[in-house]
């Protein structure tokens, strides 16, 4: 069961997921795009499993004006190591003060 949406076209029903190691490689078969999951998120650095899995979009400009999403970068953040990134980024639902 897949509870995400794809982050191109928004599409929920046409997505397959396959789990390759430590990550799931979803794919959209309405657009195309094909993002990674890290199936058990954990920091690199310290280990710690608490973790904050944010997708990047990676985003190519074609000719003219037109910004199209290639793919997704998993982005792991620490709560511990990448504590000052997670606060600059702002996690809406986590007040940074917290930690
Ligand atoms: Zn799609
Ligand atoms: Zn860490």
């Amino acid at each position: 069961m897949i509870e995400i949406a794809c982050p191109n076209c928004a599409t929920d029903e046409h997505l397959t997921g396959e789990r390759i190691e430590q990550k799931i490689v979803i794919s959209c078969s309405d657009c195309g795009l094909s993002w990674e999951r890290p199936a058990v998120p954990h920091c690199s650095a310290c280990g710690s499993t608490d973790v904050v899995a944010q997708p990047v979009p990676v985003i190519e400009r074609s000719r003219g004006t037109q910004m199209s999403i290639t793919a997704m970068h998993i982005e792991t953040l620490c709560r511990v190591c990448d504590a000052e990134r997670l606060a600059e980024r702002g996690q809406g639902h986590l007040p940074p003060a917290l930690g």
